[in-house]
């Protein structure tokens, strides 16, 4: 069996675009407005010949309601169905409270994850990675997912950690 690897974080943190930089298409929809991706989208990436399918999700945002609350929901469902979870927060906000609570049940869950600080573009924003630490999800890789830094490292962390 193929393993999965399930993309999730709060929305607009760059997870369709981090799913774009790994699948090497623009096949993921990227949108300034939150929230676009709705329902689970899969896509087949081999990386150092190994192959897994990677799946994008919407917005997770534990105890929203309405569209937000079916949105998490698969979010959720893409979770229970993965080998491995790519936790995505964006460095540029810092951790906010949404954050905190995504982690919290990743934490509690029993599937693997590796924590992406996404939209660090440049050296510069490698800075204060003390905040990320405290998700107590583990190192945070760090990553350009706009313009493919880091992402080498991480899929070679997939890649170990499937
Ligand atoms: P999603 O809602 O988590 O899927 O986020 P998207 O992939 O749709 O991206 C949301 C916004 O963040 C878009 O305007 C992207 O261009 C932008 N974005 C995504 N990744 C990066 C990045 O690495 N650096 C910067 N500066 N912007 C990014
Ligand atoms: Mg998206």
């Amino acid at each position: 069996r193929v393993p999965i690897v399930a993309v999730v974080g709060r929305p607009n943190v760059g997870k369709s675009t981090l799913v774009n930089r790994i699948v090497g298409r623009r096949q993921a929809i990227v949108e300034d407005v939150p929230g676009v991706t709705r329902d689970r989208v899969s896509y087949e990436v081999t990386w150092s010949g190994r192959r897994f399918t990677i799946v994008d999700t919407g917005g997770w945002q534990p105890g929203a309601g309405g569209l937000s609350a079916r949105v998490t929901a698969q979010a959720e469902l893409a979770v229970a169905a993965a080998d491995l979870v790519l936790f995505v927060v964006d460095a540029t906000v810092g951790i906010t409270e949404t954050d905190a609570a995504v982690a919290k049940l990743l934490r509690r869950g029993d599937k693997p994850v590796l924590l992406v600080a996404n939209k660090v573009d440049s050296a510069a924003g490698e800075l204060d990675t003390g905040e990320l630490w405290s998700l107590g999800l583990g190192q945070p890789y760090t990553v350009s997912a706009l313009h493919g830094r880091g992402s080498g490292d991480l899929l070679d962390a997939v890649i170990t950690a499937l």
